[in-house]
């Protein structure tokens, strides 16, 4: 069961010191308290976990303190939707607003190699008019000779670039607790000139420790991708660690399954699942088109399979596209010949923008039809 606190009710309150007394007074019962600072208020709600069913909601709305209770129906208490559960959705990080409502362009280098190409792909960024994009810094790679990544050393001067150029969220990959530390120290010591999103990969989706460290901190939002070899379920209870944890600033992405039954694509790619993911949770949610596909193979139609993906997630409602580019793929260190090219960015942003126009127009058609 969710108790929504009263707006600022907090912790210091009497009031709240007074229902936590009660609540410690419940038998079979105990409960997590969760606080959020929103745009002009605090929002409180406490998470009742054990044999709750005893609990009448009448009973527990009229406690001091307590404006709604909701029993929770499914699995993902904090990020999932519940009946009854008219509580919004998404977050705000560093001036960006994430929610099932809004859609942002990732695009960037799936790793960071030269100081070069790095301003090049920022400095179209800013010209073509986005403030988000992708960088790794730390690669999980197959072979453990691969490049693994230039880690901490590249991000004092990755930090200032984006600055320069506008950016405002970076998605990063972590494998490590210590590399958000890492990554966090950078940006104290830069000055803060942009914004990290913390990115956890697909071969680390259940990588539990990693999750409860991630989720310990409220500082850096997190896109949580699905593992490539687990259910859906398992991929969204994984993003419940995150919460339950205390970070609620989570999106979830689709980045494909990993099967020969999806060949030639390098996996099977899920954006099918984008309306299931935001009809079981709350959480903004993201295709990643460039790791799904694998390729820059086009159809007859002359049109990439990598822009024929993006517009089936968008025409679905994705909130998030991570997509592959490079100033110079013969050259990338990872992942090459997925990524588009800087002069193919227009024409992507362009595409988004159609399939984004025909998802609103598909919504309003729906509003329009009578009820069932
Ligand atoms: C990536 O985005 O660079 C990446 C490694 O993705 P995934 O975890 O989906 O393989
Ligand atoms: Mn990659």
């Amino acid at each position: 069961m969710i108790l929504i606190l009263e707006a600022n009710v907090d912790e210091q309150s009497p009031i709240f010191q007074q229902l936590l007394t009660h609540l410690r007074g419940l038998s079979g019962i105990h409960f997590r308290v969760h606080q959020e600072q929103g745009a002009e208020q605090v929002l409180s709600e406490i998470y009742l976990i054990g044999d709750t069913k005893q609990l009448r909601i009448e009973d527990m709305e009229a406690l001091p303190g307590v404006g709604r209770a909701i029993r929770v129906s499914r699995e993902y208490r904090m990020l999932g939707r519940h009946n009854d559960d008219q509580r919004g959705n998404g977050f705000e990080y560093n001036g960006v607003r994430f929610s099932q409502d809004t859609l942002h362009v990732f695009a960037g280098l799936c790793a960071v190699d030269t100081h070069e190409h790095v301003e090049q792909m920022l400095r179209a960024l800013q010209e073509n008019g986005q403030v988000c994009t992708r960088m790794g810094a730390y690669k999980p790679r197959t072979s453990p000779y691969a490049f693994q990544g230039h880690g901490k050393s590249c991000l004092p001067w990755v930090f200032d670039l984006a600055g320069k150029y506008g950016i405002r969220v970076i998605a990063m990959e972590i494998l490590h607790e210590a590399h958000m530390d890492e990554i966090r120290e950078a940006l104290e010591k830069t000055g803060h000139p942009t914004g990290v999103m913390l990115q956890i990969g697909t071969r680390n989706t259940q990588n539990f420790e990693l999750l409860k460290a991630v989720g310990r901190q409220q500082e850096l939002p997190v896109l949580l991708k699905r593992g490539f070899g687990i259910t859906l379920e398992e991929s969204l209870n994984a993003a419940e660690y995150l919460a339950s944890e205390g970070n609620t600033k989570v999106v979830f992405g689709l980045r494909g399954m990993k099967t020969n039954l999806g060949d030639p694509h390098r996996n099977f790619v899920d954006f099918a699942q984008v309306p299931v993911v935001k009809r079981l949770t709350r959480m903004p949610v993201c295709i990643d088109p460039s790791h799904s596909v694998g390729s820059r193979d086009a159809g007859p139609d002359g049109i990439m399979d990598v822009f024929h993906v993006t517009a089936q997630g968008v025409v679905a409602g994705a909130n998030m596209i991570l997509v592959d580019f490079h100033p110079d793929p013969a050259t990338a260190l990872v992942d090459g010949p997925q990524a588009l090219l800087l002069k193919e960015l227009p024409w992507f942003l362009e595409d988004v923008r159609l399939a984004r126009e025909t998802y609103e127009e598909r919504k309003l058609l729906a509003t329009a039809q009578a009820p069932i």
